[in-house]
């Protein structure tokens, strides 16, 4: 039987986003600021908005022996998960190209598993503020959304 998966999604400017998301956003655009990307001068940021309110930043860390680096999300995320027990409310990611200029901040698909896991594991919804090529945010309710079929979600609860 043919069946049809469609994703939910908002796509806006700064000024259009509600406050609170504005704010994250701003620390992941802050947070490119800290990247090591010697190697691809490919700034990312993000930021991880827990249940009480406190932001946890992280960005792209590359690394001369290119798999050992890590996402800025992930940096995030896991820091976020080794310092508290709180569940994660929003991620924001932005991106900034070698030549100063927004870039696409879509998570890959390792960022999104690891978004899938944790939203799974505290049973609620983590929204994704993503800022593309054109300076606009795209946003969806829940990071599950992102990874249809993902790996081991039957496993987790
Ligand atoms: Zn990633």
């Amino acid at each position: 039987m043919q069946q049809t998966i469609s994703i939910a999604y908002s796509r806006q400017s700064f000024e259009e986003l509600p406050h609170e998301q504005q704010q994250v956003a701003q620390a992941a655009i802050d947070a490119m600021q800290g990247a090591h990307a010697p190697y691809s001068n490919f700034l990312v940021g993000s930021a991880v908005l827990l249940a009480d309110g406190s932001t946890v930043t992280g960005n792209n860390q590359e690394n001369a022996a290119y798999p050992s680096g890590l996402c800025a999300e992930r940096v995030a995320l896991f820091a976020a998960k080794s310092q508290t027990k709180q569940s994660i409310r929003i991620v924001a990611i932005a991106a900034q190209n070698e030549h100063g200029k927004c870039a696409d901040s879509f998570s890959c698909g390792s960022c999104r598993q690891v978004m899938m896991e944790y939203a799974t594991l505290q049973d609620e919804k983590i929204a994704v503020i993503m800022r593309d090529h054109e300076g606009q945010f795209v946003v969806l309710e829940d990071a599950r959304q992102l990874l249809p079929f993902s790996f081991g979600a039957d496993t987790l609860k």
